[in-house]
């Protein structure tokens, strides 16, 4: 029995971006919804058509999305909340958009109109929530049900999308999330209600579901349950065998392959194998320790479908390596497949496109396209032996082998002081009662002291600048003097409304992570290597490929001008290692840690810059920190204890009397307050004015001593809030918190909101300040 080659889905937003465009350009109004249409329907087509020329056996269908696999689901199921219903009929668009993105009266910005005119006129409605898929970087709308929720089929987009592949000569096999997984993704309306308690609801609608796809011809049938690689109870245990067992006897005539993938079975593997479904795909790249028992406890009639090349990092697989462990698979059992780790939609599409990436560097990557060619050569490999495909496999052994050897990879002075660092380097060298004493002294702040989160508006001009500046347009000399008029505007202005610490606003940073990676060495940057983040966003996060080292100060320069213009402390401003390592592909010869710990030195280095040049306030942003958290529990606390500690490296090398900030955008900290505690910043600004404090709990629960700033202004709504508001919640805050620990600030950064919203929030906002500080 051959081996056969499968994929489990494909990136759906084009190679250059097309649906990204086709989609902002009929939200506009600009194109009609026919022509987004006609875009999507080519982009499926040419996905197919070039999937079967690399050779797969497995091509699947039913991985396009407009926005977000999980909203097509819930919109398939009839999972609409009331307040969409009116919009549109429950299948079109008009839902589907405003449950995505949400609609505002009176802003043509939020749906897109039909060629033949819009018919339904639109309220004010929310999006629905977002949040992030497992532990990927990729965000899916949150599925809402109550206990009242019935469920039908609302849409066939499998089915159609099987079709649609099927006309073209392509058999494919239609993926779906199964019925498990998406109920424990979703959220309860309710308090008190479980979604769980509706799966006797909810399966026949499977049912119809895969009864539809093989009537309309489909043999097998992807079904995802990451779920299964979660800390499960016996209830959700108990749930995927009543689901399985009722699609083996209703639906006849249909195999279910069923996906689990970011992680291993581990406890859940009996459950998993034994579901009555014809076939397991398993993660080999994130669990390869599974094999074994995947394979020992799998029934001899299973056919296992192996994920063994990693469907979410940019390295070319190590061919040899995974045919010395699969060979032997391969010659015991008869029902085989091999295929990518998880869904390639978290991998860039095509390395062809990239330019002038530094050849030895491109010869180490490999993205979608590429990745599907190593799954066929392995299928040669496996199927008529590896003399077969003998002179690919010399080429991608000499690629393993001159990545492990280069000297790009390799810097032995940041080994050498790597090897060097004891654990004194990552502890202040004085307690925090002794530090913010010292601190108070020279600050000479006022009680609740004001202060931002770091970036202002960057404005059309900003980018327009920047762009020029890219394109070289605009030479430096221009680029530079542009940024610092803007910089000097953003501290004069900060001085005139009262602001106690100043920023300097990031004019000069794309990202927060580009901005440092593009100087650090070890970096490489791709032209096209586009992810999708949620919707038509899309993110083209760095490659970290070799040790990291800073060659050069990054910010000090910066700060220093911003500095000369004013007397009020100016904070220096970075990104933090565990952020930026979060938000970069990752090199995998070394584990996360090691490379966290790399990118510390390099921060730290930059935080004694700062100190030197005689910034009194540094603020390192660890935006990422909470999302790095590992899907299992068991491997929490290993994660935060370096996690942290590469936090505390990067910010232990100053002298007590230089005042550390951090940042954190989101808001719970239930799971991991005793890790934030262990940060031991100064200060840590954290998001709050939307649970109008509720979180400060946590902090006040574990007697969080150390300063801390509550945002007080969501930033994330282009809406002003009143003085009279965030006084209430500062007053809230001190409920909770001692007033002497506080700090005024908003949520986080300003740099997507106009300086139309931000000027008077901020100038509310002082004077909510100033109003407290005179009760106290
Ligand atoms: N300093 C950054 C800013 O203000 C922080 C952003 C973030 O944490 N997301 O934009
Ligand atoms: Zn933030």
């Amino acid at each position: 029995m051959p081996v056969y080659v499968s994929n489990l889905g494909f990136p759906r937003i084009g190679a250059r971006r097309e649906l990204k465009t086709a989609l902002e350009s009929c939200w506009s109004g600009k194109t009609t919804r026919e022509a987004l249409l006609g875009t999507a329907k080519e982009l499926r087509a040419a996905t197919w058509q070039r999937q079967q020329a690399l050779g797969l056996d497995v091509v699947p269908s039913g991985d396009f999305s407009f926005y977000d696999q999980v909203l097509d689901t819930s919109v398939m199921l009839g999972a609409i909340p009331a307040i969409y219903r009116p919009l549109g009929a429950p299948d079109s668009l008009d839902v589907y958009f405003a449950m995505a993105r949400g609609t505002q009266a009176g802003n043509s910005d939020t749906g897109c109109t039909h060629g033949h005119g819009n018919g339904h006129g639109k309220g004010d409605v929310p999006a629905q929530e977002m949040t992030k898929w497992f532990d990927t970087n990729y965000h899916y709308l949150v599925p809402e049900i109550g206990p009242r929720q019935r469920f039908e089929l609302t849409t066939t987009k499998p089915v159609d999308e099987f079709r649609e592949a099927k006309a073209l000569g392509i058999h494919t096999r239609p993926v779906i999330i199964g019925p498990v997984t998406w109920l424990l993704l979703a959220k309860s309306a309710q308090e008190g209600f479980e979604p769980l308690s509706l799966l006797g609801e909810l399966l026949p609608v499977y049912v119809e579901l895969l009864s539809r796809l093989r009537d309309a011809g489909a043999d097998w049938v992807q079904i995802d349950e990451p779920a299964l690689v979660l800390d499960l109870d016996d209830k959700a245990r108990a749930a995927f065998r009543t689901a399985y067992a009722e699609f083996a006897e209703r639906v006849s005539g249909l195999k279910l392959m069923l996906a689990t993938y970011f992680g291993g079975l581990g406890d859940n593997l009996d459950t998993a194998v034994g579901l009555p479904v014809a076939g397991l795909h398993v993660d080999l790249v994130r669990a390869p320790e599974q094999l074994d028992a995947v394979v020992e406890k799998a029934p001899a009639n299973l056919t296992l479908s192996l994920g063994v090349v990693d469907g979410r990092n940019v390295w070319k697989t190590d061919l040899a390596a995974v045919l010395d462990r699969i060979a032997p698979v391969a010659a015991r059992r008869t029902k085989l497949l091999i295929a990518p780790s998880c869904s390639l939609l978290h991998a860039p599409i095509d390395l062809d496109l990239e330019t002038k990436l530094d050849p030895q560097v491109k010869d180490w990557l490999a993205f979608g396209v590429q990745k599907l060619e190593e799954l066929a050569l392995l299928g040669k490999a496996l199927n008529n032996g590896r003399e077969s495909v003998a002179e690919a496999l010399a080429a991608n052994a000499a690629s393993i082998a001159a990545r492990r050897a280069s000297p790009l990879v390799r810097d032995p002075a940041v080994r050498a002081r790597l090897a060097s660092v004891d654990a004194g380097w990552s502890v202040r060298a004085t307690p925090f009662a002794e530090r913010i004493a010292a601190q108070r002294a020279i600050l000479d702040l006022p009680p609740l002291p004001t202060t931002t989160i770091g970036s202002f508006p960057q404005t059309a001009e900003v980018r327009k600048a920047r762009a020029a500046h890219g394109k070289g347009l605009l030479d430096d000399v221009g680029y530079d003097a542009f940024l610092r008029e803007e910089t000097e505007r953003a501290i004069r202005w900060q001085e005139e409304i009262g602001l106690d610490v100043l920023v300097h606003g990031e004019f000069e940073r794309n990202d927060m992570v580009q901005y440092f990676g593009e100087q650090l060495s070890g970096f490489a940057f791709t032209r096209g290597g586009w992810v999708q983040s949620y919707g038509s966003r899309c993110v083209r996060p760095p490659i970290i490929y070799g040790d990291v080292a800073r060659p050069k100060p990054m910010t000090v320069d910066w700060w220093r001008y911003a500095q000369s213009l004013t007397d009020k402390p100016v904070k220096g401003m970075l990104t933090g290692p565990v952020t930026i390592l979060q938000w970069s592909f990752v090199r995998d010869d070394q584990p996360r840690a090691d490379t966290c710990r790399q990118i510390a030195l390099a921060i730290r280095d930059e935080v004694v810059d700062l100190e030197a040049a005689g910034a009194k306030i540094v603020q390192i942003d660890e935006a990422a920190l909470r999302e790095g958290l590992p899907l299992r529990r068991v491997d929490w606390q290993c994660y935060l204890d370096w996690a942290v500690d590469a936090f505390r490296l990067a910010a232990s090398g100053v002298k007590p009397e230089t005042q550390i900030h951090t940042h954190m955008c989101y808001s719970e900290f239930n799971d991991i307050i005793a890790a934030i505690g262990a940060m031991d910043a100064d200060v840590i600004s954290i998001e709050t004015a939307r649970s109008k404090m509720e979180l400060l709990g946590a902090f006040s629960a574990y007697s969080y001593l150390n300063e801390i700033g509550p945002g007080v202004y969501d930033i994330h709504s282009p809406r002003v809030p009143s003085t009279a508001e965030m006084e209430t919640l500062l007053v809230k805050a001190s409920e909770s918190l001692s007033a002497s620990q506080l700090w005024v600030n908003p949520d986080c950064g300003l740099k997507t909101r106009k300086w139309e919203d931000v000027k008077p929030a901020l100038v509310n906002m002082v004077a909510a300040a100033a109003a407290l500080r005179a009760c106290i």
